[in-house]
């Protein structure tokens, strides 16, 4: 059988239908991706001088063994073998617990290399392991392993896929890339990672790994982001004049920014290809309207468009606010949600079918197989990391290639946007409007709670509403439940019977959370005590205060967005922490959200807080785009490799050249496997 790096690891000795299951958990399949399955730190196996070492450190010790060792049982079952070693001039106690069989290879005189802890006081050793003087590397590779398992097996098929595979390993990065940045082979990198040898190969062999996979997603968006550009788009062929007429009459006047990503959107739709774009926009930067437009122009042009928002309340909110701007211009809108009644449904779906309905808004309702659109040119998705992917992809698939904007109030620091969400453009709506007050963030301590009800109360008088919420996090959800309730009826007592408050959490149905979001919008109490579950986006213009109980356990990203539930009307709002956080980045967050309202600077925080994990991880795309890099902390390497990328992709029929095949083929398969992700 010819062998691939493809293989299954059910090739390799030992592995059999329970270990390969172990494997897959860990997204170990194959051959190639266990050797890719890299340590994430090394035992440092070097021998080390007594004199040189801090106290608790693991060290390797080389010395002789001054006498026989002495057993010594204590406890019930429990052992001890003792030894000396001589080491140079220095005498140093070594000692085993319940490792009885270490006693057959400490004989006096021997020369024994011992690796365990050292501690600086007592001038001794705790011994983990003897190393047996075959084991010539200094540094051992330490894996990720799993309860399923050991470090040691891991090690093992590492060592036997690299013996049976190694020689197929050829290099991804072209030839011209490894010299210039003086990068190692691949084969080299993979054996100095897993056996490493000198520490300064293993940083080399890290920044090799790190280059290839940027490379490698570089040239996959890039690539891409051609293909979809080369396959047809519609231009819509809407009337500049006409545009500029409705915006004219818009109820208020565009801000800088929204004209320009407006005028991006709008050339990107009259282009023939087709558009992939992602409107970022701070909470309140006012991404609806430049839809609105967007949507206008698709209708002028003879096409219909698509809002899908991600629950009913939000949908309602647009479809209002469309029929709003879309007064007296016979644009008809229509509203599709789960809980639209059956009747009123199907007349709906059958006037859509027919293009009598020009746009559409609705929830994931919208993506069901009977809602037919006569010709659909724009698609839009608000708050688009709400929605998984094959959703969004099935929406789209209700037109021929539309036009698709994607809209998140989750900032993305620039850079990073621009090198990671690479397959789409990005336009950034950076001001708010004019005249909207920025929120006045205090960060109170947990003692000062009656502060915070005197200013509730306050606002409370003048006719104003409050949030209040509190923190529920997994695994302590049922705790946090009953914290929350506590706090609900504390609060009822304190405002009883002047001014009324609810609760709302995450264990009620959709509608009863709806019919509280809008009983709240309606004026019906004053106070919303609630777990984090307040739907993004609502808008209640006259709730002022947002308090947040424990901030200190949200995250910057979290907290922003909360923040942004307020402040939306005329009068002024606040925003009160109150936290009395314990660590170090917990005071920092608070200082952060209290220095500054602009969300760009908070995700840029954020990110140098936290790593790339909370923003890539496992919440948005199931698994860590990267192994090795952090776009983050290698920002500059993930640059390079975008603008190696450009250069390679930009040559016409490059995957056809011998010295880029293996790249293309090496991506190829990465895009197959994400295939249905896109
Ligand atoms: P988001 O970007 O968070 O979705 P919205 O589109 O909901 O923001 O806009 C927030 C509020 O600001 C809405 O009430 C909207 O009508 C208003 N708004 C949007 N653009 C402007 C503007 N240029 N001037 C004044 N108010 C605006
Ligand atoms: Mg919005």
């Amino acid at each position: 059988m010819v062998q691939s790096l493809y293989d299954s690891v059910q090739v390799l000795p030992g592995v059999g239908p329970k270990r390969q299951q172990a494997l897959a958990e860990l997204d170990v399949l194959t051959i190639e991706d266990l050797l890719t399955y890299f340590p994430f730190r090394y035992e440092d196996l070097s021998i080390q001088d007594p004199s040189q070492v801090e106290d608790q450190q693991k060290v390797t010790f080389k010395g002789i063994v001054a006498a026989d060792p002495t057993i010594v049982r204590f406890g019930r079952q429990k052992v001890r073998v003792n030894f000396r070693l001589l080491i140079g001039s220095e005498s140093v106690m070594v000692t085993f617990f319940n490792q009885p069989w270490i006693k057959s290879q400490v004989q006096v005189e021997r020369e024994l290399i011992v690796y365990g802890r050292w501690d600086a006081k007592r001038r001794s050793l705790t011994g983990i392991k003897i190393i047996v003087s075959e084991s010539t590397n200094e540094y051992k590779a330490v894996y990720p392993a799993s309860k399923k398992i050991r470090q040691a097996t891991i090690q093992q098929l590492v060592k036997d896929a690299f013996k049976q595979y190694g020689s197929l390993i050829n290099d991804i990065v072209p030839s011209d890339l490894i010299s210039k940045y003086r990068l190692l082979h691949r084969k080299q990198m993979i054996e100095s990672l897993h056996f490493p040898a000198d520490p300064v190969l293993v940083k080399n062999a890290r920044r090799t790994a790190k280059f290839e996979e940027f490379l490698e997603f570089q040239i996959g968006l890039q690539w891409m982001k051609q293909r979809d550009k080369s396959s047809d788009g519609i231009p819509l062929d809407y009337d500049d004049n006409v545009i500029k007429d409705f915006i004219r009459q818009l109820p208020f006047p565009l801000t800088s920014a929204q004209l320009r990503v407006t005028k991006e959107i709008l050339r990107d739709m009259n282009n023939p290809v087709h558009m992939n774009r992602l409107l970022q926009g701070d909470v309140g930067s006012g991404k609806t309207v430049v839809a609105a437009i967007a949507m206008y122009a698709a209708v002028t042009a003879g096409k219909q468009a698509v809002l899908m928002a991600p629950t009913e309340i939000l949908a309602e909110q647009h479809a209002n606010n469309l029929a709003r701007f879309f007064k007296g211009t016979g644009v008809t809108v229509g509203l599709l949600v789960g809980g639209t009644r059956k009747k009123v449904r199907d007349a709906l779906l059958e006037k859509v079918n027919a293009g009598l309905v020009n746009i559409v808004v609705g929830t994931h309702a919208l993506i069901q197989g009977d809602v037919e659109f006569k010709d659909l040119g724009l698609v839009i998705t608000d708050e688009q990391h709400r929605f998984g992917v094959k959703q969004r992809k099935m929406l789209r698939e209700k037109g021929q290639n539309p036009d698709t904007l994607a809209m998140t109030a989750t900032p993305i620091p620039r850079t990073l946007a621009i090198t990671t969400y690479g397959e789409m453009d990005v336009s950034i709506i950076d001001q708010l409007p004019s005249g909207r007050k920025t929120i006045k963030t205090t960060w109170l301590k947990g003692g000062e709670w009656n502060k915070v009800l005197g200013f509730m109360l306050k606002e409370f008088k003048k006719g104003h509403q409050a949030f209040v919420v509190t923190p529920l996090i997994e695994e302590s959800e049922a705790m946090d439940l009953q914290n929350a309730t506590a706090l609900f009826e504390d609060l009822q007592k304190d405002f009883a019977p002047e001014f009324k408050v609810a609760l709302l959490h995450g264990r009620m149905t959709s509608e009863e959370k709806d019919q509280i979001m809008s009983d709240f919008k309606d004026g019906k109490f004053q106070g919303l005590v609630s777990t984090t579950v307040i739907e993004v986006g609502v808008d209640v213009p006259n709730a002022t205060v947002m308090v947040i109980q424990d901030a200190d356990r949200f995250g910057l990203a979290q907290l922003h967005q909360l923040r942004g539930r307020v402040g939306r009307g005329d009068a002024q709002a606040f925003c009160i922490l109150v936290a009395d956080p314990k660590s170090q980045t917990g005071r920092e967050r608070m200082q952060i959200m209290v220095e500054t309202n602009d969300g760009f600077e908070i995700s840029e925080a954020d990110l140098k807080m936290r790593g790339q994990g909370d923003i890539f991880g496992k919440q948005q795309s199931g698994t860590p785009i990267f192994k090795v890099g952090d776009p983050v902390v290698d920002i500059g390497a993930l640059q390079t490799a975008q603008l190696e990328a450009s250069k390679i992709v930009n040559i016409s029929n490059w995957q056809k050249i011998s010295k880029y095949q293996n790249l293309a083929s090496f991506v190829t398969k990465g895009l197959k496997i994400n295939q249905d992700l896109d």
